[in-house]
């Protein structure tokens, strides 16, 4: 194995034993829980060891990075995740490779992936993102619309063509009642989940925990844990 193989597989094996150790500590499956590992700033040559380590989920944040190393990685057995603010310019590029968008949050964006879905002939997964530190009806400083906005944009979606309405997404606020309070974050989550599932049983995804606190997510009762640093280790910038 090359050096970075050997630290991808190790690092890949110490997540794998957390989410094992949170599935087991909240009773749950191991595979209740899908490990998505976001490969923001690192390069498709991570990726590919990624793939062959048996990833088969990633993410990216930016569609000028996550563009050209989907293109790369194209021939690889790989689901790709969008989990970024997404402006509308940057939809028909995002539909080309993301399988699902985890950051819907207004109806602009739902109308733009449903007409580059379609004209694309794919489907393309939705998650509303929600925002639990924005206030009543308003959107999150990092993206992410209120609980109150959610019934409104999950409606949208179902009904969008080349749009299929898979759940619920959000990050631990560092602002707000919740910060500082993941697991109550995650648990509040869950809660919008439930209600949102009465509606639109299929719509059973829900992505939350990241690197810091994956633990506190799965104990909610997450089916999607989003790990970056952990995986591929401290990232060089911003992003
Ligand atoms: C970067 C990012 C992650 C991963 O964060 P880590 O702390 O590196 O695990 C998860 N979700 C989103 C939306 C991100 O932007």
């Amino acid at each position: 194995m090359t050096d970075r193989k050997t630290e991808l597989a190790a690092n890949l094996a110490k997540v794998e034993e957390r989410i094992t150790a949170a599935c087991a500590a909240a009773g749950r499956a191991r595979d209740e829980v899908t490990l998505i590992v976001v490969t923001k700033t690192y390069p498709a040559s991570d990726v590919r060891i990624l793939s062959g380590l048996g990833v088969r989920h990633v993410a990216e944040n930016r569609d000028q990075d996550a563009a050209p190393k989907a293109a790369a990685c194209a021939d690889l057995p790989l689901t790709w995740h969008f989990v970024g603010q997404l402006q509308t310019n940057k939809v028909r590029s995002v539909v080309g490779y993301a399988g699902v968008v985890q950051s819907v949050d207004r109806s602009r964006l739902v109308t733009a992936l449903s007409k580059e879905a379609v004209r694309a002939g794919r489907e393309v997964g939705c998650l509303i993102q929600v925002a639990l530190d924005a206030g009543e009806s308003a959107r999150g400083e990092r993206g992410g619309v209120a609980p109150a906005g959610i019934e409104e944009l999950a409606d949208l979606v179902a009904g969008s063509p080349g749009l299929r309405l898979d759940g619920l997404m959000t990050v631990a606020p560092l602002t707000g009642e919740y910060a500082g309070r993941e697991q109550a974050a995650f648990e509040r989550l869950m809660d919008l989940s439930t209600d949102l599932r009465r509606a639109h049983p299929a719509a059973t995804m829900v992505s939350a925990g990241m690197s810091a606190d994956l633990e506190q997510a799965v104990a909610a009762g997450a089916t999607h844990v989003r790990v970056g640093t952990a995986v591929l280790g401290v990232r060089p910038r911003l992003g």
